[in-house]
């Protein structure tokens, strides 16, 4: 086993991602932090470095296959061969079906189902020659159907079922895939589905707790803590999972 294994975090510069990178680099990971924008992974970088964790901003559009290719070489190169892979990055277009453009409908599903195929073929090669490997993929529950997003509940769905044919084809290489499907986590995305829908923040909160069993939103940190072991070498028998961190039950 290498001292250090490496992980690589897409969409790490802020969010969901910039948590999981953070959470990641004090399990003990070498972390690629990695976003469309270089510089802005900086500040997640230098959190993790003040914190003597080691990590490397790289800047990847993951739905560019030249792109993905590039970063993936470089951080086996920088940091060390990347046998955790985090599949994060994300982005909206909501509308109605009848409103919704072609261009909204691919925008969602290169980032988000490309992305992560691109990403995952990229890095996959690393962990089946280290004979160990983790693949975690964010979905959502929006997988189960939201109004206004008929393309981002299908990218999620549709992840689900590309994390349950990782586990089928590469378990037998030491590698385990499993999916994230988060509720109402405080971030940039639903601040901004908040304004799309003209509602102060603060109330979208307040409404959305009222509605989940535990009585509050998400934090980043919640769904980190479901990285992290997902991750860990403790986690080597749970494969093609996916698990609702949602504060409440979905199947
Ligand atoms: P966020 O704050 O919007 O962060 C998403 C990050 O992904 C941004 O830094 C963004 O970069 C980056 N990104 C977008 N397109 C990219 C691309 N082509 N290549 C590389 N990076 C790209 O979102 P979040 O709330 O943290 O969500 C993280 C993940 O969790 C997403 O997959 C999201 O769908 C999922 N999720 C979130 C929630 C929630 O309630 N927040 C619930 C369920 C699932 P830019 O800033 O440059 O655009």
């Amino acid at each position: 086993m290498p001292e250090t294994r490496t992980a690589i975090v897409t969409g790490s510069a802020r969010g969901i991602g910039a948590a999981i990178a953070e959470r990641l680099a004090s399990d003990g990971y070498a972390v690629a932090v990695l976003d469309l924008d270089e510089g802005a992974c900086l500040s997640v970088v230098e959190r993790i470095t003040a914190g003597g964790g080691t990590a490397l901003a790289v800047g990847c559009d993951v739905s560019d296959e030249q792109s993905v290719g590039a970063a993936v070489e470089r951080v086996a190169t920088e940091l060390g061969a990347p046998t955790v892979l985090v599949n994060n990055a994300g982005v909206l277009r909501d509308n109605l079906i009848f409103k919704m453009s072609v261009d909204d409908w691919d925008t969602v599903m290169n980032v988000h189902l490309r992305g992560s195929f691109l990403m995952t073929r990229a890095a996959q090669k690393y962990m089946t020659e280290a004979k160990f490997g983790r693949i975690v993929n964010l979905s959502s529950t929006s997988a189960q159907g939201n109004r206004g997003q008929v393309n981002y509940s299908a990218a999620k769905a549709g992840l689900q079922g590309f994390t349950k044919t990782l586990a089928i084809e590469l378990g037998k290489f030491g590698v385990t895939a499993n999916a994230i499907a988060p509720g109402f986590i405080v971030t940039d995305m639903t601040k901004a589905t908040a304004e799309r829908v003209g509602i102060d923040f603060k109330e979208f909160q307040q409404l959305a707790a009222k509605e989940i069993p535990v009585q509050r939103v998400g934090r980043p940190a919640d769904i980190a803590n479901a990285a992290s072991f997902f991750c860990s070498e403790a986690a080597g028998f749970v494969s093609g999972q996916v698990l609702y961190v949602a504060g409440g039950p979905y199947d």
